[in-house]
C-alpha cells in the first residue's frame, strides 16, 4: 500500500535518492573484467579488431555482439535476447560487460547467475524482476528554465564605470515575443559580449537557459550553442516559467532504486513485538507490484514531458540451464515489455535436462524460448591468445612477472585453464611478497600449482578418493 501523493506535479514525487552504489558482489563480478573497456571494433569494417579495448580474439563473437548492440540501439531486440554459449573462460561475461558499456555511459550492467534465483526468502519470479529493473536506468536530464522567442529589442544600458574614466555598459535589455507573449530580460554584460559574438540581431530566435546562462541561437547562424558558465543569479531579474521549466531530480538511478528509494519499512508502526522484530531483523523494505506501477507511471510521466529518459541497461545471467520452467515462462513474458532490458542468457553445457521438465533441451532452454534468442559462440583460446589476456590481467591487478614466471603461468593457462591461470596471479604475489619480492618469480607460480588445484585436477582426486572407498 501506498499513500497518494499530496502533489500532483511529477517532479514531486519520487523520493529522491542521493548516491546509487552497486552491491559488493555485482563489484566483485565486474572487478574480474576492469581491463574489458568495450567490444574493440573496427568502426570502418564494423568487425572486431583482434586486440582492442581490452580484448583478445574471439573476433566472431565480439562482432555478433556489436550487431547485437546496433539492434537494441535500433529498438529492435524487442522480445528477444542473447544467448553466449561456449565453455568456461572464453569471455561469456566479458563480452556481456562490454556491450553495456558500447551502450554509452551509465548504462547499467547487471550479473546473474541463474541459481541465485533460488532462495528460500524471496520468490524466484520476484529475484528475476527485481534483476530486470535493476538492469533499467533512468536518466534523469538536468532541465532548467529557458526563455524561447524571437529577438524583438537589443538595448544595452549605459553607465559611468567607476574610474571615472568613461561609460560601460551595465547591462542589456533584451526582449522576447515568445509564444506566450513578451519578455523582457535584464542581461548582464558579459551575455551581452557573447550574443554580440554570435552576432545575435533582431528577429533571430534564440534560446537563453537561465540556470546555466547559455545562449543558444537557431536560424541564420551556423554556431548553435555556447556555454557561458555563468550564475542563474547574473540574470536580473529572472522571469519564470516560460517555455519549459522543471526541477533537478536525480540522476542516472535504476528503476528498483526508485523501487526501493519509496517503499516503506517493512511492518506496521506501534505494533511492540513488531518493533522489536524490527531491531532484530535486517532493516527490509517491502516492494510492492502496486508501487511498482505507481513508480512506472510516474516514470512514464518523466519520459513523456522530456525531464527523464530510460536507459536499458544489460542483464547478464550466466549459467541459464539452472533456470526452471517457471522462471523461463515468467522471462518471456517479461522481455515482451517495452521496459525491459537487454537479456543476456550464458551457459557452457551442451544438451541437458531442462529443470521442471523431463525432457532434455540444447542448453537446459525450453524451446519457446531458444526461438527467441540469437545465439553467439564463442570458442577456446590458443596459446598466444592466452598469453595476451593473462597480460592484460596482470597489468590491470598490477602484479609483476619476470619472464621465466610469466612463460610458466602462460604455459600453466594453455595446459590447464586460462580461469586456474588467471586465478593464480593473486596468490602468486603474495606468495613473492612473502620473500619480500615484488616481482613474481617461477618458484612462486610453481608453488601455487602444487597449493591449489585445477578443476579437473581435483575432479581426479576426488574420483580416486571415491574409488578407495568403494575398494
Ligand atoms: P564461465 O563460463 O566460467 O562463466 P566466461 O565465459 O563468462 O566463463 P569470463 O568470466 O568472461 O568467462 O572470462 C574469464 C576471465 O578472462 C575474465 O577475467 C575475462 O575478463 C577474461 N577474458 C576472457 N576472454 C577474454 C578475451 N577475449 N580478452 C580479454 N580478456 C578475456
Amino acid at each position: 500500500e501506498i499513500d497518494e501523493p499530496a502533489s500532483a506535479s511529477s517532479a514531486s514525487r519520487l523520493a529522491p535518492i542521493e548516491e546509487v552504489k552497486p552491491t559488493p558482489k555485482q563489484i566483485k563480478r565486474i572487478a574480474a573484467h576492469s581491463h574489458v573497456k568495450g567490444l574493440g571494433i573496427d568502426p570502418e569494417s564494423q568487425v572486431a579488431i583482434h586486440e582492442a579495448a581490452g580484448f583478445v580474439g574471439q573476433v566472431s563473437a565480439r562482432t555478433a555482439a556489436s550487431i547485437v548492440v546496433d539492434m537494441i540501439r535500433m529498438k529492435s531486440m524487442a522480445g528477444r535476447a542473447v544467448l553466449l554459449a561456449g565453455p568456461p573462460a572464453t569471455g561469456k561475461t566479458a563480452i556481456a560487460l562490454a556491450m553495456a558499456h558500447e551502450l554509452g555511459d551509465g548504462v547499467p550492467f547487471v550479473p546473474l547467475v541463474a541459481s541465485e534465483v533460488f532462495s528460500s526468502e524471496v520468490k524466484k519470479t520476484e529475484v528475476l524482476m527485481r534483476s530486470f529493473r535493476r538492469a533499467i536506468g533512468l536518466r534523469v536530464k538536468e532541465v532548467k528554465d529557458v526563455y524561447e522567442g524571437e529577438v524583438t529589442e537589443l538595448t544595452p544600458v549605459e553607465a559611468s564605470d567607476n574610474s571615472g574614466l568613461g561609460k560601460t555598459i551595465s547591462h542589456l535589455v533584451l526582449s522576447l515575443k515568445t509564444a506566450k507573449g513578451s519578455k523582457q530580460l535584464k542581461l548582464d554584460p558579459s551575455i551581452y559580449d557573447s550574443i554580440l559574438k554570435q552576432r545575435v540581431e533582431i528577429g533571430d530566435v534564440i534560446y537563453i537557459e537561465a540556470n546555466s546562462g547559455t545562449v543558444k541561437r537557431v536560424g541564420r547562424c551556423d554556431v548553435y550553442a555556447s556555454e557561458f558558465d555563468l550564475e542563474a543569479d547574473e540574470f536580473v531579474p529572472m522571469p519564470k516559467g516560460d517555455v519549459r521549466k522543471s526541477k533537478d531530480l536525480v540522476q542516472n538511478v535504476s528503476l528498483h532504486d526508485l523501487d526501493l528509494a519509496n517503499a516503506r519499512p517493512q511492518g506496521r508502526q506501534g505494533d511492540v513485538t513488531n518493533i522489536v522484530s524490527q531491531l532484530m531483523a535486517p532493516k527490509k523494505t517491502e516492494v510492492t507490484d502496486r508501487l511498482r506501477s505507481e513508480i512506472n507511471k510516474v516514470v512514464n510521466e518523466y519520459i513523456e514531458s522530456g525531464v527523464a529518459e530510460l536507459m536499458p541497461g544489460v542483464l547478464f545471467i550466466d549459467e541459464v540451464h539452472m533456470l526452471d520452467v517457471e522462471c523461463f515462462t515468467y522471462l518471456y513474458r517479461a522481455l515482451e515489455s517495452p521496459m525491459a532490458p537487454v537479456v543476456v542468457f550464458a551457459t557452457n553445457r551442451g544438451k541437458t535436462t531442462v529443470r521442471g521438465l523431463e525432457d532434455k533441451a540444447p542448453h537446459g532452454i525450453p524451446p519457446e524460448m531458444l526461438d527467441r534468442l540469437m545465439i553467439i559462440p564463442t570458442m577456446k583460446y590458443n596459446e598466444e591468445d592466452i598469453r595476451k589476456i593473462l597480460v592484460h590481467r596482470t597489468e590491470a591487478e598490477n602484479v609483476q612477472f619476470n619472464e621465466k614466471a610469466f612463460d610458466y603461468l602462460s604455459r600453466v593457462g594453455s595446459e590447464k585453464s586460462l580461469r586456474y591461470a588467471l586465478q593464480l596471479i593473486a596468490p602468486a604475489r603474495l606468495c613473492a611478497q612473502t620473500c619480500g619480492r615484488e616481482t613474481v618469480e617461477f618458484d612462486d607460480v610453481e608453488r601455487c600449482t602444487k597449493l591449489f588445484m585445477d578443476r579437473s585436477e581435483s575432479l581426479k582426486k576426488a574420483e580416486e578418493i571415491q574409488k578407495k572407498q568403494a575398494d
